[in-house]
């Protein structure tokens, strides 16, 4: 049976609910039974659902040093115990009529909050080398052999048609994986990750270096998960993910994992990319954190589009010859989409 419309997006008060109904709806010309108009889109039971999800539990989603959870959840055992603002107050009312839940407060299971042991100990400098060395050690080898190319944007490079434009920074220290002294060349097999990386304008002058490596290059790849026997408060695969997932602070974590790698005899490292995740609709929020299997599934990058997210070759490889370049192009930005959906402003 098909089911049948309860209100349409009409009926809300809040702006950022109205255009979500909007995008999730249905267009259709019948009145709406909760407000009379005809020109809103329609929502059935289960799309009202979707919105509330997506609105109240996605869309109050506060991110922590490393990891993040929401804030509300909602169901059909509670009363409501929120308190946001007016508008959306009212709009509450229309769920819990037609839907039959309340919105309460969310304590969140702590490791998507980032407490989990071993992410735990990169953060203390005196258990920090035994967790890189682990995931030195555990995490597979990935060949980049001559079959595969990638590619370097460089914006306004001095000279364009130059290759030794190309290659690492002269100046390093400010990446997450290069340090002082310590030079990486960052790539990429996703052009859009080279942008999204690049943090470009439309104002800026691009141009793209297509590369392959000269000789195969040993790679350590944390884009990947290992098989893991523990519970989330343990796992070395979250702590990856949320480390290269997290900001600035975690640069310092990062480049001694870098330095151990090169000191170990490793040309490079792949790594995820949060961009690749967000362009897919997987934001590495809850959702994906909530169940290791599903995890396991969503960050096997390289399976999944086929394009290697990150790339890291530590030292100058164009220099050094470990890397040729193919092509140069100018790179012209045509269109910016972004995606985006909404949340409640504050929850008291
Ligand atoms: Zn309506």
């Amino acid at each position: 049976m098909k089911e049948s419309f309860v209100l349409c997006s009409s009926c809300f008060s809040n702006q950022g609910l109205k255009i979500s109904a909007q995008k999730l709806g249905t267009k259709s010309n019948t009145s709406c039974k909760g407000c009379n108009e005809s020109k809103g889109y329609k929502l059935t039971k289960s799309i009202l659902n979707d919105l509330a999800h997506q609105f109240f539990v996605m869309g109050s989603s506060i991110k922590s040093d490393y990891g993040g959870a929401p804030r509300i959840q909602f169901n059909e055992h509670q009363e409501t115990s929120i308190i946001c603002t007016d508008d959306i107050n009212q709009d509450i009312k229309l769920f819990e009529k037609y839907l039959g839940v309340g919105f309460f407060h969310y304590g969140p299971r702590l490791w998507t909050l980032g407490y989990i042991t071993p992410l735990e100990e990169l953060q203390d400098e005196n258990k920090r080398m035994y967790i890189i060395k682990r995931i030195i050690n555990e995490y597979p080898i990935f060949e980049l052999n001559s079959s595969k190319v990638f590619y370097r944007l460089r914006v306004e490079p001095s000279e364009p048609s130059n290759i030794g434009e190309y290659d690492s920074s002269p100046f390093p220290g400010k990446g997450r994986l290069d340090s002082k002294d310590f030079k990486v060349f960052y790539a990429s097999q996703d052009l859009e990750v080279c942008i999204h990386e690049c943090r470009v304008s439309v104002t800026d002058e691009l141009y793209v270096a297509t590369v392959r490596p000269a000789k195969s290059l040993k790679m350590l790849d944390l884009s990947t998960s290992i098989s893991e026997q523990c519970t989330e408060f343990e796992s070395l695969n979250i702590s990856l993910v949320m480390l290269f997932y997290a900001g600035k602070h975690s640069y310092e974590i990062l480049r001694l994992l870098s330095l151990e790698a090169y000191e170990k005899g490793f040309d490079g490292i792949i790594f995820p990319s949060f961009f690749t995740q967000a362009r897919l609709g997987k934001l590495p929020l809850p959702s994906i954190y909530q169940s290791l299997d599903n995890r396991i599934d969503e960050f096997r990058e390289i399976e999944i589009s086929g394009k290697i997210p990150n790339i890291a070759i530590f030292g100058q490889p164009i220099e050094d010859k470990r890397v040729e370049v193919v092509s140069i192009n100018k790179l012209v930005l045509n269109r910016v989409v972004y995606d985006y959906f909404f949340g409640p402003a504050d929850v008291n």
